[in-house]
């Protein structure tokens, strides 16, 4: 399998960072509009390979030919949110590249799948559907994945379950108004309205605002959210490679509803 990322910032190289310490896939195709960027992380990155198990091919480049033969295509590049800056704001800069990234790689690879991680994720992957020639069953975005995740994580710590046996989602857009399913949370067989929790409504106040706030605390921080949305794309990746069937809160279009 034959991956190529788009932007050689946080996000994609730490994309690449994931799939190659997680095994997923054989080549990677880093693509930067500045190349000395993209080469330097492949460089840095390829230096860590003889430690790993199994091989990685890596190529970086400045032109959308050398994406050509990938099967999936993971759009990373654009402007991220400043402090206190909602990830809506973003949608004027984004478009423009978003949209001119898409019509490049029509030009040159209409059989890949692609994965749109920029923000704001959900308006950009419906306006890649509107643009692409290809089919639109090919291109959706993360969605609420790293939501869900934050959601199981928030939940895990708090009552001190592991994080695996917990199954709760986070859906609606990418952003301040997602909101949680709880009627559908379950801890293993439990539902979470069952479980043993003092004061259930105010813990479900608090998990949903730290969801919520998670990456304008991060950003506050250390200015950019990586490990968990690059681990949420490593494993979509490796879903579609091994046709997994796993179940993901991506953005897609429902029934068409979306495309008017
Ligand atoms: P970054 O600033 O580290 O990297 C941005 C990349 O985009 C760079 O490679 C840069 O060269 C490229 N880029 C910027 N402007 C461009 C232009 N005009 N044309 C072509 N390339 C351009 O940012 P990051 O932290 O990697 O974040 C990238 C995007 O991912 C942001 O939009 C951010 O909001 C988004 N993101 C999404 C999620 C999610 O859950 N969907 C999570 C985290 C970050």
């Amino acid at each position: 399998m034959h991956i190529g990322i788009i932007g050689a910032g946080n996000v994609g190289v730490g994309v690449a960072d994931a799939l190659t310490y997680l095994g997923i896939g054989k080549k990677i195709t880093l693509y930067n509009r500045h190349i000395e960027k993209a080469l330097g992380e492949i460089w840095d990155l390829s230096d860590a390979t003889p430690l790993l198990r199994g091989t990685m091919e890596f190529v970086a480049t400045d032109d959308y030919n050398d994406l050509s033969n990938c099967e999936i295509i993971v759009i990373t590049a654009g402007i991220k949110q400043k402090k206190g800056q909602n990830r809506l704001e973003l949608l004027g800069e984004n478009y423009k590249i978003v949209k001119n990234i898409i019509e490049n790689l029509d030009r040159v690879n209409l059989e890949a799948k692609i994965i749109i991680v920029t923000n704001p994720v959900d308006i950009l992957t419906k306006i890649a559907i509107k643009i692409s020639k290809r089919d639109k069953n090919y291109i959706f975005g993360s969605g609420t994945v790293l939501d869900s995740i934050r959601f199981r994580e928030a939940i895990g710590e708090k009552i001190k379950v592991n994080r695996r046996n917990i199954y709760a989602y986070i859906i609606g857009e990418h952003g301040d108004s997602e909101f949680p399913l709880w009627s559908a949370c379950r801890i293993g067989p439990v539902e979470l309205d069952s479980f043993d929790i003092e004061n259930l409504e105010e813990f479900k106040k608090e998990i949903s605002d730290k969801v919520r706030q998670r990456a304008y605390e991060i950003i506050k921080k250390k200015g950019f959210t990586k490990q968990a949305i690059v681990t949420s794309v490593a494993l979509l990746v490796k879903s579609i490679i091994f046709n997994e069937k796993g179940v993901y809160t991506v953005s897609v279009p429902i029934n068409d509803i979306w495309m008017y």
